[in-house]
């Protein structure tokens, strides 16, 4: 196993993998800026070494940086988390060319299924369902129009290596088409340094769900079960749960078979997500395939009893998967909600200084989090502070014991996104499961 393993993250997910390789006997380093010299993780890992200002592509997005301070701490591997380097391709392959262990796929995988039309492409050769779409990037506004007449309106335009819900645009008739088209290059462009954009049929109201992969390096691939990821806000996850609220067991095996299929077609390893959208008519088709851990990957770990940063710390070291997927046994349900520092009416950003805490606990509540008392949300970085994940043996019951720890959530001196939660918990249509992507501007 690794000695060290450096973590190029910060908040709550490198305080997750700390914890995960403590508990594998791994000594951390942990990178920070100088805003986050007092942060817990800072201070719960073996060593740290601060890389530069607060500003994050001066330190988090820094690799020279990142790779100098594994050289001068002797780490043998780097755990990039998610956001900031996870899904870098060249900051993987920097990591290998240094002798340094990057824990996820290989850079050139990272490459390929960056490319959501390249990615698209490939399911589409296997037979996976995609929506009908554009197969190669469009720069023309007159081709990009023919196209979205040809397929219909209304469509949807995408960055071909975009993420985070930039540059995509949804355009519900030709005569909008054309601003629609230069703003998503634009943003495509300040965003991602490239401006290709494609189109695919916007599917109206569908639900974003998605299947959590596992593969090791022999060849072995297995799924751990599906995710809801349908309660959304400009087309970002606000609360997940596992299993998929009223799947049913046809679509669920077949859902998770193609995920399988899809990535021992690419030699995939470690852990990876891939992500449908599931229409009013239980036709599922892919979009994209993200490859690193997700935020959301506790309610998966909270079903299946499986703790995926320690799995992904072994299948990196070029361990083999123990388990067949008859082994993989799901228990109950599970349900994540992201509290971030947001005026929860306006999702206007409130950083500040955190007066009192209490964080909830008991019987089938778990929160992962970076906050403790006294410290201050920053205004650099992701508002996420906390994530409250419950467990029950039914949906139900996790719903009540998330209502209950919410109840009993006190963060004092910043706006948080909480109250918003009680309310959707408290929706009809939300505890009867008729969710969608659209659920939350409805609910709004
Ligand atoms: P990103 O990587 O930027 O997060 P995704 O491709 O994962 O983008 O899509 C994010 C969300 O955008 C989906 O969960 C869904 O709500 C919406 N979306 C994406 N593609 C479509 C589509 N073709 N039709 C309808 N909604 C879509």
């Amino acid at each position: 196993m690794f000695y060290k393993v450096l973590i190029a993250n910060r908040g709550e997910i490198a305080l997750r993998i700390i914890r995960a390789c403590k508990e594998l006997g791994i000594r951390t380093v942990v990178v920070h800026s100088t805003v986050d010299s007092n942060a817990l993780h800072v201070r719960l890992a073996d060593e740290k070494v601060c890389i530069g200002p607060p500003e994050p592509n001066r330190s988090y997005l820094n690799i020279s940086s990142i790779l100098s301070a594994a050289e001068i701490t002797d780490a043998d591997a780097i755990h990039p988390g998610y956001g900031f380097m996870a899904e870098n391709p060249d900051f993987a392959e920097a990591c290998e060319k240094c002798g340094i262990r990057f824990i996820g796929p290989e850079a050139e995988i990272i490459r390929l299924m960056g490319d959501k039309l390249k990615a698209r492409n490939i399911a589409k050769s296997l037979g996976v369902p995609v929506l009908p779409g554009s197969e190669k990037g469009i720069s023309d506004e007159k081709n990009a129009l023919s196209f979205a007449n040809e397929i219909g309106f209304p469509v949807i335009i995408k960055a071909s290596g975009g993420g985070g819900g930039r540059g995509m645009k949804i355009v519900h008739s030709p005569s909008s088409f054309s601003n629609s088209f230069h703003a998503a290059k634009a943003e495509t462009a300040a965003a991602f340094n490239n401006d290709e954009v494609y189109i695919e049929k916007y599917c109206e109201s569908p639900r974003h769900v998605e299947v959590q992969i596992m593969a090791d390096r022999h060849g072995n691939t297995i799924h751990l079960g599906e995710r809801e990821c349908s309660i959304q806000r400009r087309h970002q996850k606000l609360l997940e749960e596992s299993p998929c609220p009223g799947l049913d067991d046809k679509t669920r095996k077949e859902l998770t078979s193609v995920a399988v299929k899809l990535v021992k077609s690419i030699n995939y390893t470690n852990v990876g997500t891939v992500e449908f959208l599931l229409d009013k008519d239980g036709n599922f088709f892919f979009i994209e395939m993200n490859t690193r851990i997700q935020v959301e990957h506790p309610v998966t770990e909270m079903v299946s009893g499986i703790d995926m940063i320690k799995k992904q710390l072994k299948l990196a070291n070029g361990e083999r998967l123990k388990y067949k997927q008859k082994d993989i046994k799901f228990s109950g349900h599970s349900i994540e909600c992201r509290i971030t520092a947001e005026d929860p009416k306006r999702f206007v950003p409130s950083p500040g200084h955190i007066k009192n805490l209490h964080i909830p606990g008991g019987l089938g509540v778990r929160v992962d989090s970076a906050l403790h008392n006294s410290c201050t949300v920053s205004s650099y970085y992701d508002p996420l502070i906390a994530k409250v994940i419950t467990h029950g043996r039914d949906r139900e019951e996790a719903l009540s014991r998330m209502s209950r720890a919410l109840e009993e959530f006190i963060i004092e001196g910043i706006f948080t996104t909480i109250p918003l939660y009680k309310n959707i918990l408290n929706d009809h249509d939300f505890l009867s499961g008729r969710i969608d992507v659209e659920y939350l501007s409805r609910f709004l």
